[in-house]
């Protein structure tokens, strides 16, 4: 997977640089983006800087992105940004506000680490999502100028920030394949359930079906076989014409009256 990460805007204090608040959204669109290359590097992602620090001005900042980001086919484009104007929490933009994958989990990892999902906006007049090839994304953090929206961000950190939309940006490839061993225990935990399913399906079954003993012959539990005899004997029992006709309870019976008469005598 090949990612274009784009930490927003120049360096503070020149053009095109970012909002200003409680915190600068240029030096925190590096400190998250560049937090955020590092940890897709070190999962195997092929990342590409397209980061400009000096512009002479707004347009040429924005030209200079797109076309680092063009240079080479990406499978993702993500540009790193932080809001301003008073509102609180995350919002994602993509062409025509498309809702894919990696983009609805930024916003869904953002809100388990307490920013208000602002959602998927339509971000279709945006420069470096109109103009760069790859499906592009942009993230508007957090506000730089809500007390709140910074305090949280300062707790999470631009490395917990960064680990988030990293993750997300990962998203599509969670549904890896199993692996060997992984694949065996899967198959052992299958074959242990079916075990017991089977065990139960034959208790259900005995339930259903009871054993019935007609005859105190090899077919009769041997335990039972004296005291059967002893009760038919005695004429505690009586067989209809097809037999005795008696099931485990019957059998347990004539043991316990067996016993008892025993221990009388
Ligand atoms: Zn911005």
């Amino acid at each position: 997977m090949i990612v274009g990460i784009n930490c927003g805007h120049t360096i503070s204090g020149q053009p095109g640089s970012g909002a200003v608040g409680y915190i600068s959204e240029s030096s925190e669109t590096r400190a998250v983006g560049y937090s955020l290359m590092y940890y897709l590097r070190e999962r195997g992602v092929t990342v590409i800087d397209c980061t400009n620090d000096r512009a002479s001005s707004t347009q040429e900042n924005l030209r200079e992105i797109v076309d680092m980001a063009n240079r080479q086919p990406l499978d993702l484009f993500v540009s790193i940004h932080f809001n301003s104007g008073g509102g609180r929490g995350t919002e994602v933009y993509t062409y025509n506000g498309e809702r894919f994958r990696q983009a609805e989990l930024v916003c869904e990892n953002m809100e388990k680490l307490g920013f208000i999902n602002r959602g998927i906006k339509n971000g279709s007049n945006l420069y470096v999502i109109r103009r760069t090839n790859a499906r592009a994304m942009l993230v508007e953090v957090c506000f730089v100028d809500t007390r709140s929206d910074v305090d949280l961000y300062k707790k999470v950190t631009a490395q917990g920030v960064a680990q988030a939309i990293g993750d997300a940006i990962l998203g599509e490839d969670f549904e890896e394949e199993l692996t060997m061993a992984q694949y065996e225990e899967l198959k052992k935990l299958i074959a242990d359930q079916t075990a017991r399913v089977d065990v139960l399906q034959n208790e259900v079954y005995k339930l259903q079906n009871p054993m019935i003993y007609n005859y105190i012959d090899n077919n009769m539990p041997e335990w039972a076989r004296t005291a059967v005899k002893w009760c038919v004997d005695n004429g505690i029992i009586v067989g209809t014409g097809d037999g005795l006709n008696l099931d485990d309870t019957k059998l347990w019976t004539c043991v316990v009256i067996y016993r008892l008469a025993m221990s009388l005598e």
